[in-house]
């Protein structure tokens, strides 16, 4: 066994005090959370949108890796075959516990995107006071994040590592959302072996050869270790 595809989810960035969409009944100041994660939601009114996404942008600032983020990071780094850990979140919390084989298919609140030049840069502040693109001058910035209804970034990397992959390991997904709930079949049938490590069982989970149920804190560490020793 070489090559490692792992996907993570919400269930990871969880322990570290990051909420999901789901959270608070998936409202946010009485708008649905998809409504406000739309490109049609931007265009209609992008002030909120912009609001909604300064303080996300910010909250993740305040947040510090956990022990899962570290065990892979230290995966990556004693791993003497491919790894890549494909991520649903938007934070930047493997990257702070030191992993840099990060894909972030849905984006990063940590860059600023420019719809005007197409240029992204690391953004820590705030985006409703319309600042210039670094780049072009343009008041175009708008979050780098997939919205509900775009297409998530680098699938094609994404498939390609799949159909490499020996190991496809799934943590803290809810198997809900697609493209990413299908990438169990397609590793499966692609002749991977297949892992969840999941708070509970999942949607996906009778996709899986193995499923293990616990937090992340504590079934990743025990996984890796068992990588490295093994
Ligand atoms: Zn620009």
């Amino acid at each position: 066994m070489r090559n490692i595809v792992v996907l993570t989810g919400a269930g990871i960035s969880a322990e570290s005090g990051i909420d999901t969409f789901r959270d608070g009944g998936g409202l946010w100041e009485r708008h649905r959370v998809e409504d406000v994660a739309t490109p049609e939601a931007f265009a209609r009114d992008p002030e909120l949108v912009q609001r909604f996404y300064d303080m996300r942008r910010a909250a993740v600032q305040t947040k510090q890796p956990n022990a899962a983020h570290h065990a892979l990071a230290r995966l990556e780094a004693e791993w003497r075959g491919e790894l890549l850990i494909v991520t649903q979140n938007v934070d930047d919390l493997h990257e702070r516990a030191g992993a840099s084989r990060v894909l972030h298919m849905h984006g990063t609140h940590l860059n600023a995107w420019c719809t005007a030049c197409d240029a992204r840069h690391r953004w820590t502040g705030t985006l409703i006071d319309k600042p210039p693109c670094p780049d072009c001058g343009e008041a175009s910035l708008r979050p780098d994040v997939v919205w509900f209804g775009e297409m998530p970034y680098e699938m094609e990397r994404i498939y390609a590592a799949l159909r490499g992959a020996d190991l496809f390991v799934a943590i803290g997904t809810s198997g809900a959302v697609y493209p990413a709930a299908g990438f169990v079949q397609d590793a499966s049938q692609l002749g991977a072996r297949t892992l969840e490590l999941n708070l509970a069982r999942s949607q996906g989970s009778h996709w899986f050869d193995e499923s293990r149920q616990g937090p992340a804190t504590q079934l990743v560490p025990q996984w890796v270790e068992e990588m490295l020793a093994g």
